[in-house]
């Protein structure tokens, strides 16, 4: 997102052309707006969080718990609701959790900003104290945090249930067991740990239930063998990997082609035979016995693989061809004429089996193991997209918790704690910033708010009572239990998240809040046709309750 620091320089183009909104006018519409974006996810924070449904102009219907998933699905046209999309999105890229989280607090902000505004506080105290607010809130999370490394697998499950809880719910102990074993499996230990999250590949069928879903240690190609006369499986597989297609282009020259005879045609027919021939030849010298082919293959060439006793997939996906090359070693070559054995990959077992009556490659005991495939199962393509996003956070989650090697208690208790230490902290500040620091210790406390209202329980009262728990000691780890509707201590629950989810929250949430706050002209682009439409009332928003 671009940056503009100097202040009273952000312009928003919109495509009403006579209009310009300015001052404090500007500031109200982007806030609500902000508002109300943050108000449509809000709903659906936590385990108990509702669902949205969100159905395109083409009628296809998206069932999902996920913020980043809802908000790229809504179409949202104003430049501020772009940028909240934006924050989720980064959140998502940096930390793969807390997308929902994050854009509450940026509307949490925004509308506590409001207030200040209308009692005259201005824009760059707010912004000035939100920033120190920011960094204290950093390094108190951080305080809170206990630390976590690779070797501890059962505090990296709790990560992923506890990023999982909310969607998948049914399946999400044996889910989190795949994540951790996905995880670990892919993980080098060579000057620290690394984790390529690129080297996990999760593939979806359907036909079973999702506790049915299992961890593949090698890839999973959604292929079939191209021929019935192929072998089924092949073990001790030399794999070729070839992104061009495996036939005679026809139109290979722009010269055409006069026959005049039979004997023409056959000369003509012989020949391109004589090609597909050739192909397969070189395939079989180098000595490869499975060929995974990017594009097509011909029905000649398919005639002759079989008869050479070589298993083939065509129109292998360009990701796939390359994590197999990852997982095999092999080369991806571009013409048969250059491969070479130097250029195949190994794997002990290539296998195509049926999975719910479809054939699936299968290829396992790969050369370098470090990939792997999360097979999805599920009844329907609804329940196994979503799975697949609780699996992303699962993975981003856990990752992100051994990449800080730092966690810190769920339920909103950290939030609380936080908030608890910030107000503490603005007392010694004082001046007006302190109201700005005050206002985002509130902010935070939307956390456990949400969450207890999720639950049914009075959102006062837990305040109330979470704060008093917070200022003794002993209840630093307090929060909401959303399943049995009350305070409990979150840590002993196992309810923890990767200290980064929390800090990337304060980092996107503040710094979008500041970038907005600093809008105070909005200048229609009247020359500019393509402009972002700018709904004179907000539209279909409107109804939307306000932000505590
Ligand atoms: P986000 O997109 O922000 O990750 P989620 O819907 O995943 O939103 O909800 C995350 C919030 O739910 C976090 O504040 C987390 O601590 C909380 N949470 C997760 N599991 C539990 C639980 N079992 N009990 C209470 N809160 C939980
Ligand atoms: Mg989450």
């Amino acid at each position: 997102m671009a940056q503009i620091d100097n202040m009273n320089q952000q312009v928003v183009f919109l495509s009403d052309g006579s209009k310009r909104t300015r001052g404090r006018d500007a500031q109200r519409i982007n806030i609500l707006i902000a508002k109300a974006v943050a108000n449509a996810v809000k709903s659906t924070l936590g385990p108990k969080g509702m669902d949205k449904m969100i159905v395109d102009d083409l009628g296809d219907v998206t069932v999902s718990n996920d913020g980043a998933t809802i908000l790229s699905e809504m179409s949202i046209d104003h430049p501020v609701g772009k940028m909240l999309v934006e924050v989720a999105k980064t959140q998502d890229n940096e930390v793969g959790d807390g997308t929902t989280s994050v854009v509450v607090l940026s509307g949490g902000l925004l509308g506590k900003a409001e207030k200040m505004l209308d009692d005259d506080i201005h824009s760059s105290i707010i912004i000035n104290g939100y920033r120190m607010a920011a960094k204290k809130a950093k390094e108190y999370y951080a305080e809170l945090a206990d630390s976590v490394s690779i070797k501890d697998s059962k505090t990296l499950k709790d990560i992923a249930v506890t990023s999982m809880t909310g969607k998948a719910a049914e399946a999400s102990m044996e889910l989190a067991d795949l994540v951790v074993e996905a995880i670990k499996t892919v993980s080098e230990e060579e000057n620290g740990t690394t984790i390529n999250r690129d080297k996990i590949k999760i593939e979806k069928k359907g036909g079973a239930g999702l506790t049915d879903s299992e961890l593949i240690k090698g890839v999973v190609i959604d292929k079939e063998v191209v021929n019935e006369g192929m072998p089924k499986k092949m073990a001790k597989a030399k794999i070729a990997l070839i992104d061009s297609a495996l036939e005679v282009k026809e139109t290979e020259t722009d010269a055409k082609i006069q026959i005049t005879s039979p004997d023409q045609l056959q000369a003509f027919l012989d020949q391109e035979e004589g090609m597909l021939k050739n192909m397969v030849e070189k395939i079989k010298a180098s000595g490869a016995n499975v060929v995974f082919c990017q594009k097509g293959i011909d029905d000649l060439a398919q005639h002759f693989l079989s008869k050479e006793g070589i298993l083939a997939v065509r129109r292998v996906k360009k990701s796939d061809m390359t994590l197999l090359s990852r997982a095999t070693g092999a080369k991806i070559v571009n013409r048969t004429n250059d491969l070479n054995k130097d250029d195949l990959g190994f794997a002990e077992d290539v296998n195509s089996k049926k999975v719910s009556g479809e054939d699936m490659v299968f290829i396992e005991g790969c050369k370098n193991p470090k990939a792997v495939t999360v097979l999805v199962r599920g009844g329907s393509d609804h329940v196994m997209d979503e799975a697949e996003r609780a699996l992303n956070d699962a993975l981003g989650a856990v990752i992100s918790a051994i990449k800080i090697g730092k966690v810190v208690a769920g339920g909103g208790s950290s939030e609380i704690e936080v908030a608890v230490k910030l107000r503490e902290y603005a007392k010694t500040v004082g001046g007006r910033e302190q109201l700005a620091i005050d206002a985002f210790a509130e902010t935070l406390e939307i956390i456990p708010r949400t969450l207890a209202e999720t639950a049914g329980m009075d959102p006062i009262d837990t305040l109330v009572n979470l704060r008093s728990k917070h200022a003794k000691a002993s209840g630093k780890y307090i929060g909401v239990d959303v399943y049995q509707s009350k305070l409990v201590d979150l840590k002993s629950q196992k309810v923890i998240e990767p200290l980064t989810v929390k800090t990337q929250a304060i980092t996107s949430a503040s710094e979008v809040t500041e970038m907005i706050l600093r809008i105070d002209d909005i200048i229609a682009g009247s020359s500019k046709g393509s402009a972002p439409p700018m709904p004179p009332d907000m539209g279909g928003m409107g109804g939307m309750p306000g932000m505590m």
